[in-house]
């Protein structure tokens, strides 16, 4: 599953030749492009902004253009770099896929395109280090937000349908003591993708 599937990425997460001082140096995120070049820019994940305006020399987003930075519900910074304008305010929840903004080329930036990169941190400065110690691979982080963020995304009601309609009939037609183990491990990761306690072992 890619979650930039809607984008071109231009410039993987790594070290790379930078685009405008032409040198050697690592990439804390993944640039990509969208089109057209003022494109919608909608968050990944839901989380409260923290930041939304020019990124200040010295305050961690330095050369960033207009950001927005979103604190997701691990502790995680979100930052949107480089927008032509902005959409939300400091303080404000959002929703995934809530537009924060448009794509631009403000800041340090060789074309329109947004700069997009996870920090592990939301202080001091936004998270900010020198070195790749203050930022994860943006793909990989969200493949496994989603794919966690999945599992306690189900109904309590749906889980209970399932469980009642065809879990506890199986169950009930097991014919050894693995299988019925195993229907009731079945109903135990249902129970508790949906916030409710585990009923066996
Ligand atoms: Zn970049």
């Amino acid at each position: 599953m890619n979650p930039f599937e809607n984008f071109r990425l231009t410039s993987p997460f790594g070290m790379r030749m930078h685009p405008v001082d032409k040198v050697m140096r690592f990439h804390r995120g993944v640039d990509l492009v969208i089109s057209p070049s003022n494109g919608n820019i909608k968050a990944f994940v839901a989380g409260e902004v923290l930041h939304a305006k020019m990124g200040a020399t010295g305050s961690g987003f330095g050369n960033y253009g207009n950001l927005v930075a979103i604190r997701d519900d691990k502790g995680y910074l979100h930052v949107y770099a480089h927008l032509s304008s902005i959409s939300v305010k400091g303080g404000q929840k959002i929703d995934k896929d809530q537009v924060v903004g448009k794509q631009g080329n403000t800041g340090k930036s060789s074309g329109a395109h947004l700069h997009y990169e996870v920090r592990k941190a939301c202080s001091p400065s936004y998270g900010y280090t020198a070195t790749e110690a203050g930022v994860v691979e943006p793909t990989k982080y969200l493949q496994d937000y989603y794919s966690k963020g999945e599992l306690v995304k189900v109904d309590k009601k749906d889980a209970n349908a399932i469980i009642d309609t065809y879990l506890k009939p199986a169950w009930g037609a097991a014919k050894t003591p693995a299988d019925k183990q195993e229907i009731g491990r079945l109903a135990d990761e249902l129970r508790v993708a949906s916030g409710q306690p585990k009923q066996n072992g």
